[in-house]
């Protein structure tokens, strides 16, 4: 079974291709559930992201290509929620689709993954700028508002490394994971960015392996031929690793898959 969750839009103006274009690409790379998860909206750095106007139309979007292709490819429905204190809004928390996906973009106002911004990195403590990252994706989690942990190390994509072991970063956010029920996503775009790994790196994946962490998967396409790049290489991570279940969603419920 191949699923793909995490997928972009034109609403969020950075990504490109209609999402006509990036359901027949699936299709092709023969993708079985295949859904969007646009940038939700938010009021903060709003030219990044949809706006709470766009919300109506896009799930109504995907629910017609829904079930104008239901008989090529299942397609769902999602949005990726920036985790920044004080903006979580209620429409889109509670928004209906099936599924949301819980990322940490912004530390203390700073959008760390993005490359314009790159030169803070030499301002900044590393480790503590990975415990504070990781703290923050605890904090995500235990606010129980989401479905699945977005590209969960996302903090090493320009390979700025901490020197300390990883484990003492992530070890209390995988045991947090582990108590709710959330998954966490394997995210090939890590591939196609400095770090050139999945995000989580295999450490980090043994870990949520040994813990028994649900995994789903996602191309992060912003782009038709991101659609299912990597895919191959993704899944082989996934069952290298041990995994032989992943899942998706409907209407906030998990369902288990078998890869
Ligand atoms: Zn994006
Ligand atoms: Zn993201």
């Amino acid at each position: 079974m191949i699923v793909d969750l995490h997928n972009h839009t034109t609403l969020c103006n950075h990504a490109t291709g209609s999402m006509r274009e990036y359901i027949n690409r699936a299709i092709e790379k023969n993708i079985d559930i295949f859904g969007f998860s646009d940038h939700a909206p938010m009021n903060y750095d709003t030219k990044y992201r949809m706006s709470f106007d766009d919300m109506q139309s896009y799930e109504e979007s995907i629910k017609e290509l829904a079930d104008e292709y239901k008989d090529k490819i299942e397609i769902v429905s999602g949005y990726e929620v920036d985790w920044i204190d004080g903006y979580i809004d209620d429409r889109v928390i509670n928004a209906n689709v099936d599924y949301l996906i819980g990322s940490v973009h912004f530390l203390d106002g700073w959008g760390f993954d993005n490359p314009e911004f790159i030169g803070k990195y030499k301002e900044i403590d590393i480790d503590e700028l990975w415990n504070r990252y990781f703290k923050t994706i605890t904090k995500m989690v235990k606010s129980n508002m989401f479905d699945i942990v977005g590209h969960i190390d996302l903090i090493k994509v320009f390979k700025f490394l901490p020197t300390k072991d990883i484990y003492q970063f992530v070890e209390e956010t995988l045991d947090t994971i582990a108590k709710s029920n959330m998954a966490i996503e394997l995210n090939s775009a890590g591939y196609r960015k400095p770090i050139g790994e999945a995000y989580p790196s295999k450490e980090i994946l043994q870990m949520a392996y040994d813990r028994n962490i649900p995994i789903t998967i996602g191309s992060d396409a912003h782009s038709i031929e991101q659609v299912g790049m990597y895919q191959d290489k993704i899944y082989q991570f996934a069952k290298s690793t041990g995994y032989k279940k992943i899942v998706s969603y409907k209407s906030r419920v998990p369902i288990e898959y078998p890869i």
